[in-house]
């Protein structure tokens, strides 16, 4: 297909609530990628003035982090309508990428710092707990390979090698999964928890993650997963992007694997 006929339509969830940590970088990096291609994108805020049948037009749905208060107002809004959407859109495989505080409101429940337990979406199984004000929070750098399958197929075909994905982490609420698979194996930094060795979930074509940002500028290939497989299921039909000359992503991931030393990622 032409790629000027395409065009792409990105939710992004609570702009103004929930975006810490340079999570908007995840929008524009998303939104350039597709524009250098040709496609048109239009970039939907999904917020407390936003109906539950917009949510359908979304083909990537993007939600970043919060603080834990924030993350309360927008699960109140969030309940009802707008939430069953949301579940339905992912379900049925629409792509996205829920960052630090948005995938604790897709597991069962949050229990923040201080206060009320915030019942989720149930949509992933997993649970995510803050172990209280004076924990330690966990900030950092973090690398990890990118296992789960099919994703960590199809990646391995773009790339020719393992994903290794660079990102930096920064939250004091520990996921513990249930019956979901981890988006990856932790080779530095925290995770889902610091104890068990994995990172982040993946169901359907929903990549839950802690990592905030510069993920899709630092790992350009996962945008370009997100850009093609939201354009699939829009289309039905498989589509193939253009390469980019991706040249400064590949010296900043080099730069921060050698401060990491782990240069034999690179
Ligand atoms: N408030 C949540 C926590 O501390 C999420 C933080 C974030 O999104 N960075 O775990």
């Amino acid at each position: 297909m032409n790629p000027e006929h395409l065009e792409l339509t990105i939710g992004w969830l609570y702009p103004t609530l929930m975006s810490t940590y340079g999570d908007r970088g995840n929008v524009i990096c998303l939104q350039q990628r597709a524009q250098w291609r040709g496609i048109r994108v239009n970039v939907l805020p999904l917020d407390q003035q936003t109906s539950a049948e917009q949510f359908h037009q979304v083909d990537v749905f993007m939600g970043g982090g919060a603080q834990d208060r924030q993350q309360e107002i927008v699960m109140r809004d969030l309940r009802g309508a707008k939430a069953d959407t949301l579940r339905e859109k992912l379900e049925t495989g629409t792509p996205g990428v829920f960052t630090c505080g948005s995938p604790q409101l897709l597991g069962h429940y949050y229990e923040p710092a201080l206060g009320q337990r915030i019942e989720g979406l149930g949509l992933l199984d997993f649970v995510s707990k803050h172990p209280g004000p004076n924990a330690r929070r966990c900030i950092g750098n973090v690398v990890f390979e990118l296992t789960a399958s099919p994703l960590a197929q199809d990646l391995e075909q773009m790339l020719g090698r393992k994903p290794i994905v660079i990102g930096f982490e920064n939250h004091g609420g520990r996921t513990y999964l249930g019956d979901v698979s981890p988006l990856g194996k932790v080779v530095k930094g925290y995770g889902n928890n610091g104890e068990d060795g994995m990172e982040g979930a993946f169901y359907r074509n929903a990549i839950a993650t802690y990592s905030h940002g510069p993920l899709l500028p630092k790992n350009p290939f996962i945008a370009d997963w997100l850009i093609q497989t939201g354009l699939k299921q829009k289309y039905q039909t498989p589509i193939t992007l253009t390469p980019l000359d991706d040249t400064l992503a590949k010296q900043a991931r080099a730069a921060m694997l050698k401060r990491l030393s782990l240069t034999n990622l690179a």
